[in-house]
């Protein structure tokens, strides 16, 4: 039987009646179920060894489409769908995106996923199944209001598992429960995603937006990623979650290992657990506490982790690196605090450097040095932020353990960010050079070969068709009407002060005030922003409210709005940047150079032919040098510079101000009467005092060339074809950025399978 005949058998068969009687509703759960089915039947036994990847996200986004992609039944299915009367894009819509991520960490997670089952690798991951998710984002009188981000489903992708495990916390013990998502590569193998979670949770304990009592640990364990940590109670919280991923993680592990005959002495042939940042790193010594109740003596145990687990640092942000005080982990796990003191003083017997302890004098646990110390490998992200990694910020664990340190730069899978979200563009690559780049990434650079004008022509094309489709969505979703023919500028990520959106912000302001000053651009200029702020933290807040007051100021005001329009998508997850991405001419990524550990991001929209406008920060550096500087807009600041400006400390965002009469008038703006109309003046003016008095991520240093560089892009759009040219060298040399590259370097360097 053909495969179109077999699909369409099976699709009414697990819709229990022919597909065009069905709603969306019954053709999803049919497919959901068809897909289950098929990934299941694709599990292998894994070889002798295995890769965990331990994650506190997974932002997977929705998993029909890319499934079916990575099937091979997309099309098919397409068809069938269309013959019964249905819309595969509708029936998307349908499946809630699982809510288990927050920014670039998750979503490498979960390209990694993609990747080694892709590349037949057995790779499984490791989390927790948050039942409401990270929150979701509302906005009301020009706020972000957090609600909670209900997302599973009687229905689902997740699969309940007779896995059950004990774990104990000071004072009590409960069993978890495993969930299972397969995860199915690109004609590759099915891996799977296990996530962890415990069944007393109850949603109900929820009372006003993300408000719950933080001390019903039974209740409320999995029921939010990153719960607030602004009390002492949330950040107890906080540990409690990660024991009860690295435990539940652990004990899976080495049942799995012994079932395929390790003896535990031998657990390194058989597992290798990488640690994404610090969250899971009480792995390490739940790792070695479990090996000892297995029988094995603690200094073998000791070795024994040491040889399985490796770290990959994700950031230089002193606040990220997490520190635990030792009197929170004796109350929620005192049994893992003497294997923690006992290695710190390892640790101390060798190095008297107080810099490098785990335990600092002041009773605080350093996470990231016990995962360089006690892993035999830790990675940085993109080449420069491995580079500030060895030079400076832990030149100290360098010089120490040389051997350990590698680069790992971040990579996308082009299965979801390329032929999931830009179908014309996959297309149309595919008319020109084959299908095979699908699965070799580094042949999309036959491109540049065909640099004809019907090949840029047809680049604008799709690029025009997309703009259009963003345009609808933004209509039918947020009411806003934007300018198909405006060149679209899209800075969408977590909402951070060291990424800069209140730089792009100010630029607004400043073209605002140019317009009203008579200096209209040539090309009209829709500025896009999407940004969740963490919940406590406030500088992100009030730039949030700036961009929704300028985006109500501009927008109404009829003398600007032709020439210039601001938009900030709600709620900004991975559905929406698949929609946002392949619309986008400019993609903004203006991180404080030194900052921004590598960005993903940055890659997503070089894949789908925007130019990028950025600072020398991350894998800007490397695409960059890929590209060529006529096929992207640098500015700004140098990392060195950077660094030198902390270290002496002579960095002062007033003299800039000061001197700078643009600065000045766009600074001044953010507490002016037209702002104070809209919105608060707290919120304002707290922002305003930031800006001048602190500025501590050099927004006012670098937006002088900020301006010209994003003047420069602006110019260089009115001639089309040459815009097109930059388009075409950007897509073809974004194959180095595929995770599958990435993923066959950790394999190679770091987990060696087969
Ligand atoms: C890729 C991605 C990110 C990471 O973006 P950066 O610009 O690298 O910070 C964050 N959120 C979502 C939904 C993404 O898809």
């Amino acid at each position: 039987m053909r495969l179109s005949e077999k699909l369409s058998e099976r699709l009414n068969l697990a819709c229990g009646k022919p597909v065009a009687e069905c709603t969306d509703r019954e053709v999803y759960n049919g497919l959901l179920a068809l897909v289950q089915e098929e990934a299941a039947e694709r599990q292998q036994a894994a070889g002798k060894k295995k890769v965990y990847y331990i994650s506190a996200e997974f932002l997977i986004g929705k998993l029909l489409s890319n499934n079916l992609i990575n099937l091979g039944w997309y099309d098919e299915v397409r068809r069938i769908l269309a013959e019964n009367g249905k819309d595969l894009c509708q029936i998307e819509e349908i499946e809630p995106e699982p809510s288990l991520g927050n920014g670039g960490l998750g979503r490498l997670a979960a390209c990694f996923l993609d990747s080694m089952a892709s590349l037949g690798l057995p790779g499984d991951g490791i989390g927790l199944n948050y039942h409401l998710g990270l929150f979701k984002q509302e906005f009301a009188d020009e706020l972000q209001k957090e609600v909670p981000n209900p997302w599973m489903e009687e229905q689902s992708w997740l699969i309940r598992r007779e896995n059950s495990y004990p774990v104990s916390f000071g004072g009590m013990t409960v069993r978890s429960r495993l969930y299972d998502i397969a995860v199915t590569g690109y004609r590759g193998r099915t891996n799977m995603l296990h996530l962890f979670d415990l069944e007393s949770v109850d949603e109900s304990l929820v009372t006003e937006g993300i408000q719950f009592d933080k001390e019903e640990i039974k209740k409320n364990l999995t029921l939010f990623l990153y719960p607030d940590d602004s009390d002492e109670a949330g950040r107890k919280l906080r540990i409690y979650q990660q024991y009860f991923m690295v435990s539940n993680g652990a004990q899976l592990i080495l049942e799995e290992c012994q079932k395929k005959g390790s003896d535990l002495h031998d657990l390194a042939d058989y597992a290798v657990i990488q640690i994404n940042d610090t969250h899971p790193s009480m792995v390490i010594p739940e790792l070695i506490r479990l090996l000892t109740e297995r029988g094995i003596d603690f200094d073998e145990a000791v070795e024994i982790v040491k040889k399985t687990c490796a770290y990959t640092n994700h950031t230089i942000l002193a606040e990220a690196l997490e520190k635990w005080p030792i009197s929170y982990l004796k109350e929620v796990v005192p049994q893992l605090v003497p294997i923690i003191e006992v290695l710190d003083e390892r640790v101390r017997r060798h190095y008297a450097d107080e810099d490098v302890a785990i335990i600092d004098r002041n009773d605080v646990v350093h996470m990231a040095h016990m995962d360089i110390h006690y892993g035999f490998s830790v990675n940085g992200v993109a080449y420069l932020h491995t580079e500030i990694l060895k030079n400076s910020e832990l030149k100290k664990f360098y010089e120490l353990y040389p051997e350990k340190f590698n680069n790992k730069t971040n990579g996308i899978t082009f299965r979801r960010w390329l032929l999931h979200c830009n179908h014309p563009l996959a297309d149309l690559i595919t008319e020109k050079i084959g299908g095979e780049y699908k699965k070799d990434a580094k042949l999309l650079e036959l491109l540049t070969a065909c640099r004809d004008e019907d090949l840029l022509k047809a680049l604008l094309d799709i690029k025009q068709q997309n703009k259009r489709a963003l345009k609808e969505y933004l209509k039918a979703t947020q009411n806003v009407d934007i300018d198909e023919n405006s060149i679209y500028d899209i800075q969408i990520k977590r909402l951070h002060e060291y990424k800069r959106q209140q730089m792009n912000a100010l630029y607004v302001i400043h073209k605002y005030l140019e317009i009203k000053a008579g200096k209209k651009p040539s090309t009209p200029i829709t500025v896009i922003f999407g940004a969740k702020a963490a919940p406590a933290y406030v500088i992100a807040k009030d730039i949030i409210h700036l961009i929704l007051c300028l985006e109500k100021l501009v927008n109404e005001d009829p003398e600007v709005s032709p020439y210039l329009k601001v938009v900030m998508v709600e709620n900004y997850n991975v559905s929406k940047a698949e929609k946002l991405i392949p619309a986008c001419d400019i993609s903004e990524q203006i991180s404080l150079a030194s900052k921004e550990a590598s960005g993903t991001g940055n890659m997503k929209f070089m894949l789908n032919g925007a130019v990028t406008l950025g600072t020398m920060d991350g894998a800007n550096v490397e695409i960059a040098e890929l590209v060529g500087e006529e096929n992207i807009y640098i500015f700004g600041a140098s990392s060195e510079e950077v660094i030198e400006h902390y270290a002496k400390g002579d960095y002062v965002s007033k003299s800039y101000y000061e001197s700078d009469a643009d600065i000045k008038a766009a600074v001044d703006f953010i507490v002016g009467p037209e702002m104070l109309a809209i919105g608060h003046k707290e919120n304002l003016e707290r922002l305003y005092k930031e800006l001048v008095n602190k500025d501590w991520f050099m927004t006012l240093l670098d937006f002088r060339s900020y301006t010209e560089a994003r003047e420069q892009a602006y110019k260089d759009y009115e001639d089309r074809m040459g815009w097109a040219k930059k388009m075409l060298v950007n897509i073809s040399k974004a194959g180095y950025f595929s995770s599958d590259r990435t993923i066959g370097e950790y394999n190679r360097d770091i987990w060696k399978l087969n």
